[in-house]
């Protein structure tokens, strides 16, 4: 008997058909007396797609950051009652619950939110009743109970912050990739499959770009020391298994991985006075505006006239 979080990505739930696919693999997979929670995120492309919606309003809709979260959750709310219904279908006692039902506590830092507290009690009472327990991800509510959403790519997130909280068992990543490669296998041809690959390896690689797991969700990982098994959707094969410590001796790598990112954006701040404190007041601006800054580079523009240029880059979704 285990308890154990399995979290299904969006190209998973696509479709109403890949959505029953879903629920009889886990049925399937099922031990007696296992307890399920599943995670799930919007189907395919739904988030993109309300984004554009609200583009259809304004173009830049992330100036409204509380009505996009409020239009960003209904994404995971439409996956959560269809698969519960399709393990109702199949005879299987099943109850959805949004991430706030959950028990997901978060900031107020809307379209950015930061888990601060879950309590998971409905889920264990869901579980104790027999049901398999379908969770949005993605979401939490804040202390006025208004929805916040964790950034893209957030319900992997919940998923292993779920996982920690109901001190489940394992952690398994449903995606549309057999696990983690050495660099994107969809561009890296001969990219390698990992067996197994530490936290802080992972989140180094997550941090630079390679998308198959939000980097906040491989801290929580490693806060709660659970090991994440990233595997596919659409086969059985093993995944790679994201934990402290290789249990195998392949350790002599000195490059581990390549990551890349295509959504940076660069902003150069030209012939600024080059004086002490000009680049804590450009940077606390930002940290005020929960921006992170990545690379950044100041370089003497006019020695005589003492001005310099401060160069940076931030996510292009922030660029606005
Ligand atoms: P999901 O919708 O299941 O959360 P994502 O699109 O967020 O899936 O993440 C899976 C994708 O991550 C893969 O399709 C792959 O293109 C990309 N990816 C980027 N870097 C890597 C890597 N190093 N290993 C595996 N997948 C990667
Ligand atoms: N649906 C959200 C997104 O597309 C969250 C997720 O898929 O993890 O970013
Ligand atoms: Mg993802």
């Amino acid at each position: 008997m285990a308890l154990i979080v399995k979290k299904f990505g969006g190209s998973s739930v696509a479709t109403t058909e890949k959505i029953m696919n879903v629920a009889k693999r886990v049925l399937s997979e099922k031990q007696p007396g296992d307890q399920i929670v599943m995670v799930v995120s919007a189907m395919g492309d739904t988030t993109d797609d309300l984004i554009k919606l609200a583009e259809g309003i304004t173009k830049d809709p992330y100036q409204y950051t509380r009505e996009m979260d409020m239009l960003l959750t209904t994404g995971e709310q439409v996956s959560i009652s269809l698969l519960a219904m399709a393990f109702k279908t199949l005879g299987q006692p099943a109850i959805s619950l949004t991430g706030p039902m959950a028990g997901m506590k978060t900031n107020s830092v809307h379209t950015k939110g930061r888990i601060v507290d879950i309590t998971p009690q409905r889920v264990h009472e869901e579980l104790d009743k027999g049901n398999i327990v379908v969770v949005a991800g993605f979401q939490g509510s804040d202390e006025f109970g208004d929805p916040v959403t964790l950034g893209r790519g957030g319900s992997d997130t919940s998923a292993v912050a779920l996982a920690g909280a109901l001190k489940a068992d394992t952690c398994e990543i449903y995606t549309d990739v057999d696990g983690v490669y050495s660099a994107d296998p969809r561009i890296v041809k001969d990219a390698r499959k990992m067996k197994e690959i530490t936290y802080y390896e992972m989140l180094e690689m997550a941090r630079l770009g390679a998308g198959v797991m939000q980097p906040r969700s491989v801290e929580m990982g490693k806060f709660f020391n659970i090991p994440i098994h990233v595997r596919s959707t659409f086969t059985n094969k093993p995944g790679t298994i994201i934990r402290e410590d290789y249990t195998m001796e392949d350790k002599d790598f000195v490059i581990r991985g390549v990551a890349h990112d295509e959504k940076v954006a660069k902003i150069a701040v030209l012939g600024i006075p080059n004086t002490p404190g000009i680049a804590h007041e450009i940077f606390s601006a930002l940290a005020d505006a929960n921006i992170d800054v990545d690379m950044i580079v100041q370089s003497i523009r006019n020695i005589e006239k003492n001005v310099t240029d401060m160069v940076f880059t931030v996510a292009t979704d922030d660029l606005g």
